[in-house]
């Protein structure tokens, strides 16, 4: 049933029989059937309306989706458990964007599992959740993507209508956020137009806030907030009431997804020392990357598909040197000694022949205290 239709219904209803002549009783009746706090304002539709369609003109699936198979992805709709906060998060007539993120995602998630991708919702209700909650869905799981799924609004301007796509703080924060970020917006610019557009539609978080968005912020994995459309946006409002249009939505940004992962998602992984135990005096650390394409063994595979000048390596920030060898595509960096006890970061930075940088590239070292003062903080934890 569509309460929000009814409600209207109602409103008009008791605004026809009471008139003015009322107003005590009119105002009462007003404030329990408020659209602006409403609930299920999205037009009706079947909880398996997004998987009958899989694979029919409206949700078609190209080969190459293939590609998404085995990559961990943690959607988030954004909002929820908002609906009494009077107009809060809702267009013009009432329609509330924690709805429509949340069957967005849900179609997304049908489509990415339909071709083997890992998907995980933030939240599968209307219930809030903290930022960083969302966000540690992401790293707890150890996600490869993390995708925050918004509508956009403004007070005042209800002819604005554009598409934007955000990461969090600067360019050279985490490159493979812009790769993310790239990706979802050219397929939204395809797949999901708008009347209007931003001549840059990648924007940064720190535009809005100085600490940026605290869901983006929180990531520790590649993340991106896709804000698709307005809907302040009067007409458009109404289109995002509308499972058709929610699942075009769901089915660009899939494709979307898939483009980049066909493109080769790179990765860094520690060989030695294995445990990321290394000595205070430095010494050598061997890595092995991957393009993401190698292993696909398609012709001409055993070629370089990474940018030699595009590999880059820094421990706790402080670029050092590396080799890299094309032959089992291995990297060796020679740590620095008088290395502090405690955590070391070694970020390894690299793109593949597609431009598409590394998912993550943050490897944790340890080094710990010397054997004398280990044994007499143990002494001391334990009494
Ligand atoms: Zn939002």
């Amino acid at each position: 049933m569509n309460r929000f239709r009814v409600c209207l219904v109602a409103m008009a209803v008791l605004i026809v029989v009471t008139g003015c002549t009322r107003p005590d009783r009119a105002a009462t009746a007003d404030a329990t059937i408020d659209p602006m706090v409403s609930v299920n304002t999205l037009l009706p539709a079947p909880e398996e309306y997004a998987r009958l369609r899989i694979g029919t003109a409206e949700a078609p699936i190209p080969p190459w989706t293939k590609f998404l198979r085995g990559v961990k992805i943690v959607l988030d709709p954004g909002h929820g458990g908002d609906a009494h906060r009077r107009g809060f998060k809702r267009g013009p007539t009432g329609v509330r964007e924690a709805e429509m993120n949340l069957r967005v995602a849900q179609y997304l998630r049908d489509l990415l599992v339909h071709v083997g991708a890992e998907v995980r919702l933030t939240r599968e209700t209307d219930v809030d959740l903290s930022l960083a909650a969302r966000a540690g869905v992401a790293n707890e799981w150890g996600a490869d993507i993390f995708i925050s799924l918004h509508h956009n609004a403004v007070d005042n301007k209800p002819e604005v209508n554009y598409t934007s796509v955000w990461y969090h703080a600067d360019v050279d924060h985490h490159p493979a956020n812009l790769d993310l970020a790239r990706y979802l917006a050219q397929g939204l610019y395809d797949g999901f137009p708008m009347p209007s557009f931003t001549d840059v539609p990648l924007k940064s978080d720190q535009l809005m806030y100085p600490a940026g968005f605290g869901v983006l912020s929180n990531a520790r994995v590649t993340a991106a907030l896709t804000e698709s459309s307005f809907f302040s946006n009067p007409a458009e409002e109404q289109r995002l009431r509308d499972p058709a249009y929610n699942l075009r939505e769901a089915h660009t940004l899939f494709l979307a997804l898939a483009r980049y992962a066909a493109a080769g998602l790179p990765r860094v992984q520690l060989l030695e020392p294995s445990a990321g135990v290394v000595s205070a005096n430095g010494g050598p650390v061997r890595l092995r990357l991957d393009d993401g394409l190698r292993g696909r063994k398609s012709w001409g595979f055993a070629r370089q598909m990474i940018l030699s000048d595009s590999i880059v390596v820094r421990l706790d920030g402080r670029r050092i040197p590396h080799a890299f060898q094309n032959d089992g595509y291995l990297l060796e960096v020679e740590l620095p000694a008088g290395l502090e006890p405690g955590t070391h970061t070694l970020d390894v930075r690299f793109q593949n022949m597609n431009k598409n940088s590394v998912l993550n590239p943050r490897i944790e070292l340890r080094v710990e205290p010397p054997a004398g003062l280990a044994r007499g903080r143990g002494g001391r934890s334990g009494g």
